[in-house]
C-alpha cells in the first residue's frame, strides 16, 4: 500500500487540490487504488498556522511518504515577510531535505490545444517529450560565487559550474530509467565543446549507458538542443541536462504546449528502502493571486501532476494513461477553463465543472 501527502498551499493551490481529491476519490472507489492520503500545510498557510512556511512535523511526514503532491505557494499577503519566513522557503526546504535532484517536466501537447502553441500546429500536434533537469547542483550552487572587486574599481560577478561524477551519475540513471518506461530514447545536452564540466557530463552519461543498452543514447550541444526544440521537438523522447541548461530548455519546451495551467512536474530523489524514489509532484504554475477565489483556475496541471505520481511513484501506468486520455477527450469536446479560451471556440468551464467533465469521461470508461 502506498502513501501520499497532499500539501495544497496558497492561492489557487487549495482550489485545484480540491479537484484532485475528487479524482483520487474516484480512483480509490472505482479502481480500488490502495494508498493512504494525508494532508498538511505548506507556504503561507503553514506560516499563518505555525509561524513557519514548513513545520518540522510536515517535513517529517514528507520524508516518510511515497509521494508528496503540492499545489502552489506564495501570495501578496506574504511579500513583506523576512526571507526565511517567505512561503517559497517552505517549498525550497522540502526540495532540499528530500534531496530531489531530478526535475522532470513533460511537454505534452494535447491535440485540441495545438493552436495555443506559438509554433505551427503540425510541429507540436501529438508532442510528448520529457526534460530531466539536474536540480541541486551546477552553476546555481557552485563555489566560488559572488560579486568581487579586483582592486581596479571594477566589479566582477562570479558563478561556478561544478559537477561531481556522482551528481551526474544519479541524474543520468533517473533519465535512463525514465526513458526505459517510455520510447527508450535519451538525448543528453551539455556544452562539451567549450566546458570541461560538459566533457565530464558526457563521459559519465556514456558510462551509465552501459547499464541501459536498450536505450538509444545521443548527445547534443545545448545551444543546438534549443534550436532543435523549436524546429522539430518531436525528434526527442527524453532529454537530460544540467541545472542551468535545464532551467532554460524546460521553460522553452513548456511553451511549445501553450498554457501554464496545463503543465505538471515531478522532482525525484534517491530510492528509499522500498525501492521507490523520494518524490514530489506539483504543477509548474504558482498561486495565481489574480484569479484566486474566482473558480477560474485550470485544475488540469495539478491533476496531471497526480497522474505523474501514479506513473512514477505507484507504477500504475494503466490508470495514469486512463486519466490522461480522459483529459484529452474533455479538451477534444471543447471544454475550456478561461485560460484556454483565448480566441478559441469552446464551452467555458469553472474549475469544478472541468473536473466534473473529466469524471464523466472516467465514468464512461468503466
Ligand atoms: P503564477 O504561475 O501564479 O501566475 C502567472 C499567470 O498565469 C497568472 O496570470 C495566473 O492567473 C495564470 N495562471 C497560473 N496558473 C493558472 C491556472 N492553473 N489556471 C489558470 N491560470 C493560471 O505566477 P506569478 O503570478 O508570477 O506568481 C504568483 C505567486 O506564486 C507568487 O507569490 C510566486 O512567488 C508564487 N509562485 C509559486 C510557485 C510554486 O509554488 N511552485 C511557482 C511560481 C510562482
Amino acid at each position: 500500500m502506498g502513501s501520499l501527502l497532499i500539501l495544497p498551499g496558497d492561492g489557487i493551490g487549495p482550489e485545484v487540490m480540491t479537484e484532485v481529491r475528487r479524482i483520487i476519490a474516484w480512483f480509490q472507489d472505482k479502481k480500488y487504488l490502495k494508498f493512504t492520503v494525508e494532508e498538511d500545510l505548506v507556504g503561507g498557510a503553514a506560516y499563518d498556522m505555525h509561524g513557519t512556511p514548513l513545520a518540522d512535523e510536515t517535513l517529517a511526514k514528507a520524508l516518510e511518504v511515497d509521494a508528496v503532491l503540492l499545489g502552489a505557494v506564495g501570495g501578496p499577503d506574504y511579500d513583506n515577510l523576512s526571507f526565511n519566513l517567505k512561503p517559497e522557503r517552505g517549498l525550497l526546504k522540502l526540495r532540499k531535505e528530500l534531496d530531489l535532484f531530478a526535475n522532470i517536466r513533460p511537454a505534452q501537447c494535447f491535440d485540441a490545444l495545438a493552436s495555443f502553441s506559438s509554433l505551427k500546429k503540425e510541429v507540436v500536434s501529438g508532442l510528448d517529450i520529457v526534460i530531466v533537469r539536474e536540480l541541486t547542483s551546477g552553476i546555481y550552487f557552485g563555489e566560488p560565487r559572488g560579486i568581487h572587486t579586483d582592486g581596479s574599481n571594477e566589479r566582477i560577478g562570479v558563478n561556478t559550474q561544478r559537477y561531481t561524477e556522482s551528481e551526474i551519475r544519479r541524474v543520468a540513471i533517473s533519465a535512463f530509467e525514465l526513458a526505459l518506461k517510455r520510447n527508450k530514447k535519451l538525448c543528453s545536452m551539455e556544452k562539451a565543446n567549450v566546458m570541461e564540466s560538459g566533457i565530464l557530463w558526457r563521459d559519465i552519461v556514456d558510462e551509465v549507458h552501459v547499464d541501459f543498452k536498450d536505450v538509444e543514447l545521443s548527445h547534443m550541444y545545448a545551444d543546438n538542443g534549443a534550436m532543435q526544440l523549436v524546429r522539430d521537438p518531436k525528434q526527442f523522447d527524453v532529454i537530460v541536462t544540467d541545472n542551468l541548461f535545464g532551467d532554460i530548455l524546460s521553460d522553452c519546451a513548456a511553451m511549445l504546449t501553450g498554457s501554464l495551467g496545463m503543465l505538471p512536474s515531478a522532482s525525484l530523489g534517491n530510492k528509499k528502502e522500498n525501492g521507490l524514489p523520494r518524490a514530489m509532484y506539483e504543477p509548474v504554475h504558482g498561486s495565481a493571486p489574480d484569479i484566486t477565489g474566482q473558480s477560474k483556475a485550470n485544475p488540469i496541471a495539478c491533476i496531471l501532476s497526480f497522474s505523474m505520481a501514479l506513473r512514477y511513484s505507484f507504477s500504475d501506468v494503466q490508470n495514469a494513461n486512463l486519466l490522461e486520455q480522459s483529459i484529452e477527450k474533455v479538451l477534444a469536446k471543447g471544454y475550456r477553463t478561461p485560460d484556454l479560451m483565448m480566441g478559441e471556440q469552446g464551452s467555458l468551464c469553472s474549475t469544478k465543472e472541468m473536473t466534473d467533465k473529466i469524471l464523466e469521461e472516467l465514468d464512461a470508461s468503466l
